[in-house]
């Protein structure tokens, strides 16, 4: 076992789900527990993948689907930073490895509108899931004001491809984004010559 070991199981337990049938309800169930037993535990991401950049908060691909059926996200905000209020038009679950992330959740009207209908907080350890039609829209910040906080999404699609859009909380004005993702990069999670030559 090497240190990425940890992230390559998950990603390969996380294929087999999406495999199986229903697609969303296996996500949001089944892959919250791998997600929470994923974070549970520090020790397997690479430093370069929960780099906080001052600027603004990070989103660091570290595996995309072949199928793009889902990816996994590291998310790095620096103490401070927060998301504009966005929705995702593809399930997610949100999973603390480091620090602690408040969430603001938003319903939209009929009209447009928005209106903030709840508050979390989680904690190292604590996974969250976000459904289209169901709980879409939120708002996510890093609730410490002295150090920078790791998040790990997975997302129902190749996320950072996805067209989706971002509101103003007060009009309700949307505005297109696709986000991309922060490094041109991806952790190895595949040499295994150090577990091969133990064994
Ligand atoms: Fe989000």
């Amino acid at each position: 076992m090497t240190a990425i070991t940890p992230l390559r199981d998950f990603v390969t337990r996380f294929t087999q789900l999406v495999e199986q049938e229903p697609p969303l309800d296996r996500a949001l169930n089944e892959g919250s527990i791998l997600l929470r037993k994923l974070v549970a535990r520090d020790g397997w991401l690479p430093e370069a993948f929960a780099r906080p950049n001052p600027e603004r908060y990070s989103q660091y691909l570290l595996h995309a689907d072949p199928l793009e059926r889902f990816s996994v996200v590291s998310f790095v905000w620096a103490p401070g930073q927060t998301t504009p209020l966005h929705d995702h038009r593809v399930w997610g679950l949100i999973g603390v490895l480091r620090g602690r992330e408040r969430e603001q959740q938003f319903e939209r009207d009929p009209d447009g509108h928005f209106k903030e209908t709840g508050e979390t907080f989680l904690e190292e350890g604590e996974v969250a899931t976000l459904a289209p039609g169901r709980n879409d829209y939120h708002r996510v910040s890093n609730a410490l004001s002295n150090k920078a906080s790791v998040s790990i999404h997975v997302y129902g699609a190749n996320i950072g491809a996805v067209s989706r859009a971002t509101y103003d909380i007060e009009t309700g004005a949307e505005k297109t984004f696709i986000s991309g993702y922060s490094s041109d990069v991806v952790p190895n999670l595949w040499d295994r010559s150090l577990e091969r030559s133990a064994a």
